[in-house]
């Protein structure tokens, strides 16, 4: 017989087997009077209906039903016939109310009950406990009697677990036990209770009794949604209404254990969108936050298509963890999404620079040796910045071909290189200018890495710092180069090399980032700047940090109209001049910085520029 072979099928059909037969076998079937056959309904109906209403317990929805303290009053009150036959009926009904689930199911729940009710009573009458009325002298029977029901529910419910579900003995009893005491208690007082209703009152107590029962259920369901919703809230993003960022990574985290137990594989993406600080700037933040929300509908249909889970990872960047899915199957989805973005109308769009809305995704695989999430998240960031590195709108994968610091700096060498062509046109016009602007270049490296800056940020500050004075060529030698002071129409004409710096920059498209370093890096915190007089915070940050890294250069070299300051000299004048000249924030850290140089040594190149001065 086909449903002989597996030990799952063997276990629920002798417990069957063994259920029924101790029901015929151990049943009298003694119900005479009229009053006990409406008893007997009276607990069935009780039972049903609090089967229906049960109490829902968060955090998973556990949920406590009535139906064992009904069973356990009705076997100390009426003893075993009543009891079983109130099995009987509430068993029957159950299955023409129950139809989806599958028959052998209610055979095993019928015949587990009967082993459960029969075994307690026959262990409760056997150490004296008496039937008929509620006793405090009964305590030690009630209570051994319960325990044996409770230990019997776990048994069979446990073992149907380990041999279905292939879980392991200690697991799932830890697991049963954990989850099922503090339901037990509650059933083992609720069924004295009843009891002591019953025993006074009749079917008035049950009456009662089930009224209560049901309405703490409801109760207990209003306060479980609520639960549900303020879980849900807190793990949702408020714009996209995506999942967000926290629990992301809570799910990121589960996800990659299963992953790596089961073998499976498992692939993490993370995207950004191309260029959305225009689209804000072009139409305003209202309009981004739009752009975000109907981007994320998009990314959450698409995901949720292939049971991926989609999340907001922050500002313009989402994630999406696909489980069960390799490199190769996460690039095909990826590269379809891409050019369904591409393809997906979104308002004003025309005007980036792509013409659409794009994207560039870096994808990463969950492998044995992956220590953590964090790692994971580190090699598709790693992927995603090449891809953005390598023109945008693009899938980059962090396969074992990919090498990410050598598209680094490969890009950002060859932007440097071009920077510093034009810079050595300086060399033979005012050295002074070139030197200084490598020595800034030198600093604005060393402090990027002290600040917490995003790539992009760190490598526009570099370039930045190497090409902030290139409006300088514009200048005459003489007033570059003269020694003393400038008279007022020179120092006028001096003050505009940062307007001409910007248009010279301008007419390479590559270097549009570079443009606020250029233009606004003599504008001061406190808006007595050059050349708009901006104030604060609507200075951009990257020219506030090269303010401070170009003054400090500028004190400590020497100039043909100023005087030379020490470190230590120009460290007092950062001081002064911070929240006038220099935004507090940085001047702390930049100082942190010099001392350190000046102590370790200056970084190489440093030092030897300004020894070269
Ligand atoms: P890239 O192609 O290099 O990714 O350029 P980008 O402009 O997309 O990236 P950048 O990091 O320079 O700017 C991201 C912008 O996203 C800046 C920020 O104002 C905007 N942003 C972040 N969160 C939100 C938000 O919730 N709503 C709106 N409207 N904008 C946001
Ligand atoms: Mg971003
Ligand atoms: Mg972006």
């Amino acid at each position: 017989m086909q449903f002989l072979k597996t030990t799952t099928n063997k276990y629920l059909i002798l417990v069957s087997v063994l259920g029924f037969f101790i029901f015929i076998a151990f049943n009298d079937f003694q119900i005479h009077t009229k009053y006990e056959w409406i008893i007997t309904f009276a607990l069935a109906g009780a039972i049903l209906l609090l089967n229906h209403y049960p109490i829902l317990l968060p955090p998973k929805g556990n949920s406590l039903s009535m139906d064992s303290s009904i069973y356990l009053a009705s076997l100390f009150l009426f003893g075993l016939d009543l009891t079983l036959a109130v099995l009987l009926i509430n068993s029957i009904l159950f299955a023409f109310t129950q139809r989806k689930i599958v028959w052998w199911k209610h055979i095993f729940n019928f015949s587990s009950y009967v082993l459960m009710i029969a075994i307690s009573y026959y262990i409760y009458t056997s150490i004296g406990g008496s039937i008929g009325s509620i006793h405090i002298n009964n305590s030690v029977p009630y209570l051994v009697s319960l325990l044996t029901y409770f230990a019997l529910n776990v048994i069979f419910v446990g073992l149907f677990f380990i041999l279905a579900a292939a879980e392991s003995f200690e697991s799932v009893f830890k697991e049963l036990i954990k989850e099922a005491i503090s339901p037990y208690f509650s059933t083992l007082m609720l069924s004295l209770v009843l009891a002591i209703l019953m025993n006074s009152e009749k079917l008035f107590g049950l009456f009662l009794f089930t009224c209560i029962a049901f309405l703490l259920s409801l109760a207990f369901k209003q306060h479980f949604h609520l639960f549900k919703k303020i879980s849900e809230k807190a793990n949702k993003d408020f714009l996209t209404g995506l999942n967000n960022h926290g629990y992301f990574k809570e799910i990121l985290e589960k996800e990659v254990a299963a992953a790596k137990e089961t073998d499976q594989s498992l692939c993490v993406v993370l995207l950004d969108i191309d260029d959305f600080k225009k689209y804000n700037d072009l139409y305003g933040h209202v309009q981004g936050d739009h752009l975000l929300q109907e981007f994320g509908a998009l990314l959450k249909t698409a995901s949720e298509a292939e049971n991926y889970i989609v999340s907001r990872y922050g500002g313009e960047e989402f994630s999406i963890l696909m489980p069960n899915t390799n490199l190769h199957k996460a690039n095909l989805f990826m590269n379809e999404l891409r050019k369904k973005t591409n393809d997906t109308y979104y308002k004003g769009v025309e005007n980036l620079p792509y013409g659409c809305l794009s994207f560039s995704a870096g994808i990463a695989e969950c492998e044995k040796e992956t220590y953590n999430i964090s790692e994971l998240l580190n090699k598709a960031d790693q992927a995603m910045y090449a891809a953005k590195d390598q023109g945008k709108n693009l899938v980059q994968l962090y396969d074992q071909n990919f090498e990410y610091s050598a598209y680094r700096s490969l890009s950002i060498e060859k932007e440097l290189e071009e920077a510093e062509q034009q810079l050595r046109i300086f060399l033979s016009k005012d050295v002074y200018t070139y030197r200084h602007s490598k020595r800034v270049y030198q600093y604005a490296v060393d402090f990027s890495r002290l600040l917490s800056l995003s790539d992009h940020e760190r490598k526009t500050l570099i370039l930045g710092a190497i090409i902030h004075d290139i409006g300088k060529i514009e200048i005459p030698r003489d007033i570059l180069n003269k020694k003393g002071k400038l008279e007022p129409h020179e120092w006028e004409m001096m003050k505009k090399h940062v307007t001409w710096g910007k248009e010279i920059i301008s007419t390479n498209k590559k270097l549009e980032d570079l443009v606020p370093l250029v233009e606004l890096h003599h504008e001061r915190y406190d808006g007595n700047g050059y050349p708009y007089g901006l104030k604060g915070k609507s200075i951009p940050k990257l020219a506030r940090i090269l303010c401070i890294i170009d003054s400090f250069d500028a004190m400590t070299t020497e100039r043909p109209y100023q005087k030379t300051k020490t470190f230590e000299e120009a460290i007092i004048e950062l001081r002064t001049c911070s929240g006038k000249q220099f935004d507090p924030q940085f001047v702390e850290p930049f100082i942190d910085m010099v001392k350190q140089l000046n102590n370790s040594g200056v970084s190489q190149e440093t030092k030897q520029l300004v020894a070269n001065h």
